[in-house]
């Protein structure tokens, strides 16, 4: 089968490689749709932390498509089935999977090999984080389960609510989703920040109440002017850079909660001001990943259209193409997702 072979930084190939064997309870799904996103852009740039992925690799871990083959001793799923799964799954009896953290799990299993014609998913996985599509979405919506997954734990941990006034600065992939699915919780006013005006654009079409030119504006000023001066209740940070998770502490009301979604690079410090959460009260949290019921909980919000995630995807590609996709994503100001079909 044909692959895209990540082995290290800008170094992409796609190359013939043997077509996964399938063993007891694992599946072997033909890849239909794999989407591009910011983690693999950032494993593209600049590589990444060796617990998570390994170098040569499949590249790629938003996917959907159909079931060819079922391993021995499974009864689900059938022949045909069309499937997402992935890209992480549990132990479910680790010390911090016994806490409830799936998440946090210290044996997680990571599933890479999205941008290939086929992928196998593990039996664990299977039994813990694989779901059916239904026939009324794209291959290329249910993709985007993944992504979205994370952005619910992320807005659930930090508890937003109905009336809040939600800031979010970076108006790219995860920015945008966590801008949908703010607007469905009844966000009075969203609120989003970025460098580049196509994006901003963008995300004005996507709903979003106010944006504001970070390269031409000062965003402390503005978000305070668009929240009776007080700073909006809710600042997500949806870049990964540390002058971006300081600022989001800059934007927050009194009382207010930050979290910090997008992952720096490792070893990244940041300064708080302890007047800030003493006097100010201010909530700072972090959170990372999702766990297999906010997987589920996606596909449910995707299919049910409460989130839309279907403009996301602004252009597809055929595998061969890939490495370009990535070309484009690094340096185009109006691209979001791209849907690359193997
Ligand atoms: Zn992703
Ligand atoms: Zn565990």
């Amino acid at each position: 089968m044909k692959a895209a072979m990540l082995y290290g930084i800008k170094d992409l190939r796609v190359e013939d490689v043997d077509t996964p064997k399938v063993g007891a309870g694992e599946v072997l799904v033909k890849v239909k749709a794999a989407t591009t996103c910011g983690t693999d852009l950032k494993i593209f740039q600049r590589g990444y932390v060796e617990r998570v992925i390994k170098l040569p690799t499949v590249f790629g871990h938003e996917w959907a498509g159909d079931v060819v083959e079922v391993g021995e001793g499974s009864d689900w799923p059938r022949k045909g089935m069309r499937v997402r799964a992935g890209n992480s799954a549990p132990c479910l009896r680790c010390f911090m999977c016994q806490k409830g953290k799936y998440n946090l799990c210290e044996n997680m299993i990571w599933l890479w090999g999205a941008y290939a014609e086929y992928i196998k998913v593990p039996a664990h996985m299977v039994r813990v984080n694989m779901q059916e599509i239904p026939s009324h979405i794209s291959y290329e919506e249910a993709a985007i389960t993944e992504p979205l997954a994370c952005v619910l734990h992320g807005i659930e941990e930090v508890g937003v609510k109905l009336g809040d006034s939600i800031a979010i600065i970076g108006a790219g992939p995860i920015g945008l989703l966590h801008l949908l699915t703010t607007k469905k919780m009844g966000a009075e006013k969203t609120i989003m920040i970025d460098l580049v005006e196509e994006r901003l654009d963008f995300a004005k079409k996507l709903g979003a109440d106010e944006t504001i030119n970070a390269a031409k504006e000062n965003v402390e000023e503005r978000v305070k002017q668009l929240t009776g001066g007080y700073g909006a209740d809710v600042v997500i940070e949806a870049i990964g850079r540390p002058e971006t998770w300081e600022q989001a502490l800059k934007l927050v009301r009194k009382g207010g909660k930050v979290l910090e979604f997008g992952g720096c690079p490792p070893g990244i410090e940041i300064r708080v001001n302890t007047e800030l959460l003493h006097y100010n009260e201010t909530t700072v949290l972090g959170t990372f990943h999702a766990t297999p019921l906010h997987f589920r909980k996606a596909l449910n919000l995707i299919a049910s259209k409460t989130v839309n995630v279907a403009p996301l995807i602004t252009r597809k590609m055929p595998l061969e193409k890939i490495e370009e996709a990535f070309e484009i994503l690094a340096t185009s100001k109006s691209e979001i997702k791209i849907a690359i079909q193997p």
